[in-house]
């Protein structure tokens, strides 16, 4: 009947709204076509961080290197398909490691601008609300969990993240480092908030003084931002 049909087409006009939750995504926003992943735009100036994040190492930072996270996850999903067509597997362990330390690259780096803003204006200060309770709830105090943290983002060996998650099987937050982009990561828990420790992310201003950078960033941690990521999850 007409109704049914009317119903059908509204549905197939509106996929992308009706299968998916309303929520922002955390990392790497849906793409508009499903066929690309597109460099998202910096939520704020380049030189909106400083003095903790100087303007040269955030543009180079989002135009070159996240820049090149996406172009090398594109390619590796291209060659992919590429690879389920000819039904050639040669390179399989090649394309599958790029896609993991690209893909890797274009989420997280997505969720970094996310979570940082301004110093006082969005970004620094103590969380409240629902995030506050979280860290308390898994780290025993808020001090607690930043220095955890700390001491994570400043020991992660080589080039790497050092990454809260939200765990949805028991509602808890836990810390965990990424090496490189991928590595060291457990499954079951999505990143809330990170920080990219590797040098291309603060050697501009703090040389070899990574500990100084990470307590520097504290000043800029966009707590609403952590919030509804969380809540996004459904924590
Ligand atoms: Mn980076």
């Amino acid at each position: 009947m007409s109704t049914r049909r009317s119903f059908l087409a509204a549905a197939a006009a509106a996929p992308a709204v009706l299968s998916m939750h309303a929520l922002p995504a955390i990392g790497a926003e849906p793409t508009p076509d499903g066929t690309a992943h597109v460099l998202p735009a910096l939520p704020y100036a380049a030189d909106a961080l400083e003095p903790h994040i100087d303007a040269k190492t955030m543009t180079i930072h989002h135009s070159k290197h996240h820049a090149a996270y996406v172009a090398g996850l594109n390619k590796a999903e291209e060659e992919l398909a590429k690879a389920r067509i000819s039904g050639d597997y040669a390179l399989i362990q090649h394309w599958s490691k790029q896609a993991a330390f690209h893909g890797g690259g274009h989420w997280l780096h997505s969720m970094f601008w996310k979570v940082m803003a301004p110093p006082g204006r969005g970004g620094g200060g103590k969380p409240t609300g629902k995030i506050m309770a979280a860290i308390v709830a898994s780290f025993g105090s808020y001090d607690a969990f930043t220095a955890q943290f700390s001491a994570a983002a400043n020991a992660v060996e080589g080039s790497g993240w050092a990454l809260l998650h939200y765990r949805q099987s028991d509602g808890k937050l836990l810390i965990l480092q990424a090496e490189n982009q991928h590595k060291l990561s457990s499954w079951g828990s999505t990143p809330i908030l990170g920080i990219d420790v590797w040098e291309h992310a603060y050697y501009l201003t703090y040389q070899n003084r990574r500990a100084d950078y990470v307590k520097a960033w504290w000043n800029v941690v966009n707590w609403a931002q952590v919030e509804q990521n969380l809540v996004s999850l459904g924590g």
